[in-house]
């Protein structure tokens, strides 16, 4: 058995108890031949040179977003020590359970491919002493995790996930941010979203909250499949998210988390909502979303492509995050430190994107289009562009065509939505002209002004 051998070759006296475990679970697993023909592992997969313009879209849409919203780059281990995840995911979920790729490595340790990076992201912020930075901290990462799922659509046994993680503040308008930012990930690349949102409290509401599910389940006790049999005594709260087919109905008459919120937890909640409502994201409660894992508390949020539910979705969440206000403590980091996150799961989206049929290589598009009459025009239109360039507005020109009606053409033929005039008396008087392309209409504006007023109108 390797990891006996390993063990004994490294003269390491400490076995853990999860090494124990782990030699037994080994023990248990009967060996596999690996096929002759060359594939993969199961649930692993090559991505090939036709896709990757799909992935560098969803991957250049993240980091744009981390940069606008300043959440800085973290980059992060794939092999942990296993601990870390055994302490903070929880005993009784399916991660530590059953999908944890864990073994002892060479030098005696029990380590584990990362399942996620929330745990690490924490264990990072820790070690680097990131509480004496301003706070929140606010970090990004992306990269691959491993779970060894039962393989189906859209879910891997190594998969990626970009997250975003913000450390240190308490107040609701963070949770909001962050649904608004995956909200707007999905827009930016044209994909429709809906957010499920809940509140699961704290751990002592929850407490509470699954004496009562626990009570009502057990009056069907009968009726439940033998996994749930297994969650009703192991972990109830994960009845909520089971998928078998009679749980639809016994949930109806379920007691609903909601009702069981503290005072503070159903405030924070509240205004998480009204942010939401301001913002016009649009989302919908789901009383039963209590997400896989032992550290959320509060909020809690996954989002699904527009007309899809979370118990019919083909392929799952796109993304998932939620309020995880222990973990930093949890993990030995300053008691009371309040955190917030998400991550969203990157196959799904290359897949949304494809079944919806987007375009993974957009064209560049401007909306505006910049014309030039005489020499001194053009001189101003090159540091114009550049104001333009600044605020992130795509302009086009072509400053090789001389006539007004020539450019005029050209900014038809590529749909430009305004095109910017700029003559000899408008270099003079400081002004320059906006038209409007679809009515024609004209207006002549203080040339120090064009790029903001651009700006205001292009968000229209
Ligand atoms: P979680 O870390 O479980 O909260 O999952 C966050 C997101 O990662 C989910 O919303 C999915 O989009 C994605 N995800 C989780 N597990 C898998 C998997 N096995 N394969 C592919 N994507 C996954």
């Amino acid at each position: 058995m390797m990891a006996k051998k390993i063990i004994k070759a490294s003269r390491v006296e400490r076995a853990s108890r999860v090494a124990k475990v782990e030699v037994e679970a080994e023990e248990t697993v009967k060996k596999q031949r690996a096929p002759k023909d060359l594939t993969t592992l199961r649930g692993f997969r090559d991505v090939l040179p036709e896709e990757e313009p799909y992935w560098n879209r969803v991957r250049d849409n993240a980091r744009q977003l981390a940069e606008y919203y300043s959440f800085g780059r973290l980059d992060l281990p794939l092999l942990e020590y296993a601990d870390l995840f055994q302490r903070t995911l929880g005993k009784a979920t399916d991660v530590i359970e059953k999908e944890m790729y864990v073994f002892t490595d060479p030098s005696g340790y029990d380590v584990a491919l990362r399942p996620e990076a929330t745990a690490q992201t924490v264990r990072a912020y820790i070690n680097h002493g990131m509480l004496n930075r301003p706070q929140p901290v606010k970090l990004y990462y992306e990269g691959q995790m491993f779970r060894h799922d039962r393989p189906q659509a859209g879910r891997y046994r190594q998969f990626n996930q970009f997250g975003f993680e913000s450390i240190g503040e308490a107040d609701p308008i963070v949770d909001a941010q962050l649904i608004v930012i995956g909200e707007r990930f999905f827009r930016d690349l044209g994909l429709n979203v809906v957010v499920e949102i809940n509140s699961i409290g704290t751990s002592e509401t929850r407490k509470a909250y699954v004496m009562e599910l626990v009570s009502y389940f057990r009056g069907f006790r009968k009726n439940l499949s033998e996994d749930d049999k297994r969650r009703l005594q192991k972990n109830p709260l994960r009845l909520l998210d089971s998928k078998e087919p009679y749980m639809a109905e016994l949930l109806k008459d379920a007691p609903q988390i909601v009702d069981w919120l503290d005072e503070a937890s159903k405030n924070h909640f509240m205004k998480v909502l009204e942010f939401l409502e301001e913002i016009e994201v649009p989302y919908r409660l789901n009383p039963h979303l209590v997400r896989g894992l032992d550290y959320y508390n509060r909020t809690v949020f996954e989002m699904y492509l527009a007309g899809e539910t979370s118990s019919e979705a083909s392929q799952g969440a796109l993304l998932s995050g939620g309020r995880y206000d222990g973990l930093v403590e949890m993990l030995g980091g300053r008691e009371g430190t309040p955190a917030c996150g998400f991550a969203c799961g990157m196959e799904r989206v290359v897949s949304a994107l494809k079944e919806a049929g987007v375009d993974p290589n957009p064209r560049f598009q401007p909306r505006v289009f910049f014309a030039q009459l005489g020499d001194a025009a053009r001189r101003k239109g090159l540091r114009l562009f550049e104001e333009f360039r600044a605020e992130h507005i795509q302009v086009a020109e072509a400053f090789g065509k001389g006539s007004l009606k020539a450019q005029l053409e050209v900014a038809n033929k590529m749909n430009a939505a305004y095109t910017i005039i700029l003559g000899q008396k408008e270099v003079l008087d400081g002004t320059i002209i906006i038209r409007d392309m679809d009515s024609g209409a004209q207006e002549i504006v203080d040339a120090g002004k064009v790029v903001s007023i651009m700006q205001k109108r292009l968000v229209l």
